[in-house]
C-alpha cells in the first residue's frame, strides 16, 4: 500500500513522529475498523480516525437523532433530528477525509448478525449504551479472533478496555447483563466532556493498535473518574469458566 503526495502532504504532522513514520501511516490506511455505536464514544472515536488516515470505517447504528443526544455527540447538529446517525456520521467522516472510506450499516447490531457485520475487520470499537449489544458484540468477536477495544462513559466514570481472545469482555462482565438492553445514558446521565475524553482515549489507543505503537494493552481496562480527573489501570482475569473464551 502507497502513499500518494496529497496524502503525504495531508498526514505530515504524524507521519514525522518516529512512532508512527511511513510505515505506520500505512498501516493505517490499511486497517479495516468497525465501530459500533455512533453515540457519544462513537463522537469522540470517528473524527480522531478519520483525520488519522484509518482507510476503511464501518459505522453501526440504527438509531435517530434526538436533541437530548447532542450535548454528547458533536457529530450531529440541531437539523439532523430524526436523521438516521450511521448515515450521518458516514457523511461527516468522509468530508473530514475523502481517503477515508466510510460504510453506514443501519441495523440494530445483536448475536444473530454481530459475526456478519463485524467480520473482515482489523480491529472492533464498540462504544454502545448496553450490555446486551456488549456482551453480543465481543462473543463475535471471540469467535472471528478480532481484537475489541470497548469503551464506556457513564455519569463520572469512564472506561476503556482492550480484549483480544482471553479475557473476553464477557470475562470482564459476566452473564447477568446478556438481557439488559436499558440505555444506560438515558437513564443515569452522562456528561458530553466526559464521551469525548473516554471516545478520544479510545481512538487513540485504536491508532496505536493499528499503527503498531507502544506494548501491548490486551487485557487491561483503564478506569477515569472524572470528578477526581484520575485514570487508573487493572488488569482483568480470564474467567476459566466464561462460556465465550473458557473453552478456547
Ligand atoms: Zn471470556
Amino acid at each position: 500500500m502507497t502513499l500518494s503526495d496529497e496524502e503525504l502532504e495531508r498526514y505530515a504532522r504524524q507521519i514525522v513522529l518516529p512512532q508512527v513514520g511511513g510505515v505506520g501511516q500505512r498501516r493505517l490506511k490499511a486497517a479495516k475498523v468497525a465501530v459500533v455505536g455512533a453515540g457519544g464514544i462513537g463522537s469522540g472515536v470517528l473524527p480522531s480516525l478519520a483525520g488519522a488516515g484509518i482507510g476503511k470505517i464501518t459505522i453501526i447504528d440504527d438509531d435517530l437523532v434526538e436533541i437530548a443526544n447532542l450535548h454528547r455527540q458533536p457529530l450531529f447538529h440541531e437539523s439532523d433530528a430524526g436523521r438516521p446517525k450511521a448515515e450521518l456520521a458516514a457523511a461527516s467522516v468522509q468530508k473530514l477525509n475523502h481517503f477515508v472510506e466510510a460504510r453506514p450499516i443501519r441495523e440494530r447490531i445483536g448475536s444473530v448478525n454481530a459475526p456478519r457485520l463485524l467480520d473482515g475487520h482489523d480491529l472492533v470499537i464498540d462504544g454502545s449504551d448496553n450490555f446486551a449489544t456488549r456482551l453480543a458484540v465481543s462473543d463475535a468477536c471471540v469467535k472471528l479472533e478480532l481484537p475489541l477495544l470497548s469503551a464506556a462513559a457513564v455519569q463520572f466514570q469512564g472506561q476503556v478496555g482492550l480484549f483480544r481472545a482471553r479475557p473476553c469482555y464477557r470475562c470482564f462482565v459476566g452473564d447477568a447483563f446478556d438481557a439488559d438492553d436499558c440505555d444506560n445514558c438515558a437513564e443515569l446521565g452522562v456528561l458530553g466532556a466526559l464521551t469525548a475524553t473516554v471516545g478520544g482515549f479510545a481512538a487513540l489507543l485504536a491508532i496505536n493498535i493499528l499503527a503498531g505503537i507502544g506494548a501491548s494493552q490486551a487485557g487491561k481496562l483503564h478506569l477515569f473518574q472524572a470528578d477526581q480527573l484520575r485514570w487508573r489501570t487493572i488488569q482483568i482475569p480470564p474467567d476459566t469458566a466464561c462460556k465465550a473464551c473458557g473453552s478456547a
